[in-house]
């Protein structure tokens, strides 16, 4: 579960959130929409304390850090630590190690970071890559895979770390067409599997699908919030229509 209470980020002059909050029911799947420039990424990389966050709170299970009253130094840095280590995150681009193998791509944080026994970190890497549908690529380097396979190692290399919620971020705007389709099927899985997930995404059909909670961010603020057919089907603030009108 996460809650996020009056959260606050600002760039030099540019207020890029201004008091955000939403809640994330455990096993449920938030989408955020909203035009280029909205906010959406920060609000995610707050979450993974990728952007640390001017003042707000952000909780995860039971892990909640008040960024107004984050100590500095090494106890704010470690409270960050905690927090960010209840999320995983999905990029746009997958970032893999292209000179390690699939396997070794998802071992390396259970097993460095987390210093967790190597077969056991095997084994469980195994059913996720069988779960993302790659199960006979864990000998392969990232280069002799497709875009969206890659895309789907990133998904399962994340999950690898077992965190309490996955974020993606935008996870098919760097794909070809022809390969979004299978990355937003394994995202749709893991949301009918349980987990809880917060997703960037363009793609407003998939969003409709997949989303228990959507959230319609402009110029830093939730404008809009419901289900999918509240928001996306029978949008009530102008800024939602208009939104929608571009990019259905
Ligand atoms: P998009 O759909 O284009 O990815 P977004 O809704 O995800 O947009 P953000 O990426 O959260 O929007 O960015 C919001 C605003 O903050 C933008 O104007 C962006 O240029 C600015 N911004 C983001 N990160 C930084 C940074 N590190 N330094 C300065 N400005 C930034």
């Amino acid at each position: 579960r996460i809650e996020v209470t009056g959260l606050h980020k600002s760039f030099g002059t540019l207020d890029v959130l201004r008091g955000i909050d939403f809640t994330v029911p455990r096993g449920t799947s938030t989408v955020l929409l909203g035009p280029s420039g909205s906010g959406k990424t920060t609000v995610l990389r707050s979450l993974n304390v990728l952007d640390t966050p001017d003042r707000g709170v952000i909780r995860i299970d039971e892990v909640s850090v008040d960024f107004a009253t984050l100590p500095p130094g090494k106890a704010g840095r470690a409270a960050s630590q905690r927090l960010r280590a209840q999320s995983g995150m999905v990029f746009q681009s997958h970032n893999l190690f292209p000179h390690r193998t699939v396997l070794q791509n998802l071992i390396e944080g259970p097993v460095v970071a987390q210093k967790r026994p190597v077969d056991e970190v095997v084994a469980e890497a195994r059913v996720l890559l069988d779960q993302v549908g790659l199960a006979d690529r864990a000998d392969s380097y990232p280069h002799q895979l497709s875009g969206g396979q890659q895309q789907r190692v990133g998904i399962a290399r994340a999950l690898a770390l077992k965190p309490r919620v996955v974020l993606f971020d935008e996870p098919t705007s760097a794909l070809d067409p022809e390969l979004v389709g299978e990355v937003l099927a394994v995202i749709k899985d893991l949301a009918a599997q349980g987990w809880t997930t917060v997703i960037v995404t363009h793609e407003i059909r998939f969003a409709e699908h997949v989303a228990d909670q959507v959230l319609f961010l402009d110029g830093g603020v939730i404008v809009e919030r419901g289900s999918a057919a509240q928001v996306i089907g029978d949008p009530q603030e102008e800024r939602t229509r208009r939104f929608l009108r571009r990019v259905l």
